[in-house]
């Protein structure tokens, strides 16, 4: 069989086809598989659906440099093609919304695409590059009931869809100004990220930059009523961007720092916005210029969670029961202890950062004032709380901390810079507070050992991953935000703020069983584990995640892929000996 005469294939032989195949049924629409050359562009249909209430059909339209003509600068370096690919992705869904329309049964007559939202990420749905731009996306083939509609169809391939992708996928069809913006905006904060170390800071907060968000289900920027950004004087930085220019801001440095300030102040929404500052934000977002470190994780309690062989000794010692904490595993997690697992899970899959907000962590992990540690002696508590780790964590590990504690003062002890929210501006208060703490001593006797202890590495026994499901046959699938389905097992991610698109969620599952497959083999320590299958990605993009030409898939952190085995509840470890 010569596959080159499907690729040879134009656009009429695509309508001739179609009305031979009209009023057939829909299964008939298999014959239309294959490559299109439109003059301008090229039409792949890759796979078509089994009928119509099924997940659309998946296309792809390509086209060659020379006739889409981004201008070089649009895609190198590569990062400015993932902001200018973002814009492209967000256009082509508004132009496919206008054109798709009901032409029949179930989906037919649908054209979506992977969607971004607010953050800029690398996703297979959209890509810009010296060889041109290359869009996925899907189409539900138009049928009434099981019968092929052909004209609809005819409609829709070689009509509506070839506008939008006309209207979208060639430079002469985008505004410039905006393709220079979403290449030179997602630049400048991939800059911004890196130069945060040299720079001596953890999180940088541009002056004039818009944290709170429309609500707590729509991620894009307040209105009128948003209190612009003003950085307190002696926490000032300045930063130079490559195309921006100097640009100042809040530098938060290394160590441990604390986010104090009455309710309703905006506490938590700084905390969010340094959540997702490991990203970066298309144009307009507000957050533009906010960084944290690439590494950053937000901590909190989790109870219900599953644990498996996680070493929390460092904060938690022998439970009632005689349960061991070196090599803890619960079905059950109690607010506490999977606030300490993830904590070490966080180490163990390489965090220098953590993100702690009073509203979402135990109160018993946190804090025991004076008081409690005399009514409750020592030996009765298993918890050493965080304010007796967390200088530890950064002494011995060079791992920083912010925490908004608004609730307890016992913290300044330990803390190396505190911010105080009034009004939703920020104020240096580092001097008050160990003033204060000078004036005012705690009172409480510091627990735990002198050392923070211990980060076990941990080996994944594959077998307790299972991609089988027993009646459904292979099974590796997102099913929203917040879920991933391996084999008969459901893993739920609601607690990880920081994976923020269905994208991710997706291809989070598909590396688990990636990784599952190419590198677990009992020994190789988890972090090593993240590494390979990341530089792997790296190298190859993340099509080398997929089988087929996936359309949705979206780039992740290294952190959220172990996030995600760690919450597996068949899940089992071989603790591993050595550097911990
Ligand atoms: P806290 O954690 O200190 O109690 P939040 O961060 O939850 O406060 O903020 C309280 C409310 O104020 C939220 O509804 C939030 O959207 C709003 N808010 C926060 N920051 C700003 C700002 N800079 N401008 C306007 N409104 C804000
Ligand atoms: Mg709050």
């Amino acid at each position: 069989m010569n596959r080159k005469l499907h690729i040879v294939a134009s656009a009429n032989d695509l309508a001739r086809k179609l009305r031979r195949i009209d009023r057939s049924s829909y299964g008939a629409y298999r014959t239309i598989a294959g490559s299109y050359d439109f003059e301008d562009f090229i039409l792949h249909i890759d796979r078509i659906q089994g009928d119509p209430f099924a997940a659309p059909s998946r296309l792809r339209a390509s086209v060659p440099a020379g006739a889409a003509k981004f201008p070089p600068q649009a895609y190198e370096p590569a990062i400015r093609a993932t902001g200018v690919a973002t814009l492209l992705a967000k256009r082509f869904a508004r132009e496919a919304a206008r054109a798709s329309s009901r032409r029949g049964s179930g989906k037919s007559g649908l054209i979506g695409i992977d969607t971004p939202a607010q953050q800029v990420l690398e996703r297979t749905a959209m890509r810009v590059d010296r060889n041109g731009v290359e869009a996925r996306f899907f189409a539900g083939l138009p049928a009434a009931g099981r019968r092929i509609l052909a004209r609809e169809a005819e409609e829709m391939l070689l009509d509506d869809l070839p506008a939008v992708i006309r209207s979208v996928l060639f430079y002469k069809s985008n505004d410039a100004a905006r393709i220079e913006a979403a290449a030179l905006t997602n630049e400048d904060a991939e800059y911004l990220r890196t130069a945060l170390s040299e720079a001596g800071l953890v999180a940088f907060i541009a002056d004039g930059a818009v944290l709170p968000r429309r609500s707590g289900v729509d991620d894009r920027p307040m209105g009128p009523a948003a209190v612009a950004f003003v950085s307190p004087p002696p926490l000032r930085r300045e930063i130079a961007l490559p195309n921006a220019g100097a640009v100042s801001g809040m530098g938060i440095p290394p160590g441990v720092t604390l986010i104090v300030g009455g309710g309703f102040h905006g506490k938590s929404t700084v905390l969010s916005a340094l959540e997702r500052a490991v990203y970066n934000h298309v144009p307009g977002d507000g957050r533009e210029r906010v960084a944290a470190v690439a590494e950053a994780v937000k901590i909190r309690a989790e109870d219900g969670r599953s644990v498996s062989g996680v070493d929390i000794s460092p904060f938690i010692g022998e439970l009632p029961g005689g349960s061991k904490t070196r090599c803890f595993s619960t079905e059950n997690a109690s607010g506490s202890t999977s606030q300490a697992a993830n904590i070490i899970e966080a180490l163990e899959a390489g965090t220098t950062l953590l993100l702690v907000d009073e509203d979402t962590a135990a109160t018993n992990f946190m804090i025991r004032d004076r008081r409690m540690q005399e009514l409750i002696a020592v030996e009765k508590e298993p918890i050493t709380p965080f304010v007796d780790k967390v200088r530890q964590l950064y002494d011995e590990f060079g791992v920083s901390s912010i925490i908004v504690a608004g609730g307890s003062g016992d913290y300044f002890d330990v803390a190396d810079t505190v911010i105080a929210m009034d009004e939703y501006v920020p104020h240096d208060v580092t001097d008050r507070a160990r003033e204060i703490a000078r004036k005012h001593g705690s009172g409480r006797k510091k627990e735990g050992s002198g050392r923070f202890g211990t980060v076990t590495k941990r080996a994944i026994d594959k077998r307790s991953i299972a991609l089988l499901s027993r009646r459904r046959g292979s099974r590796v699938c997102a099913r929203g935000r917040d879920e991933i389905r391996l084999g008969d097992e459901t893993i739920d991610l609601s607690a990880l703020s920081q994976i923020v698109d269905e994208s991710q969620t997706r291809a989070i599952a598909a590396a688990i069983a990636y990784g599952r497959e190419k590198y677990m083999d009992g020994k190789t320590a988890l972090d090593d584990l993240l590494r390979r299958i990341l530089t792997d990605i790296d190298r190859a993009g993340l099509g080398v995640l997929a089988s087929e030409r996936a359309g949705d898939l979206a780039r992740f952190r290294p952190l959220e892929l172990a996030a995600a085995i760690n919450r597996l509840r068949s899940l089992r470890v071989t603790p591993l000996k050595g550097d911990g």
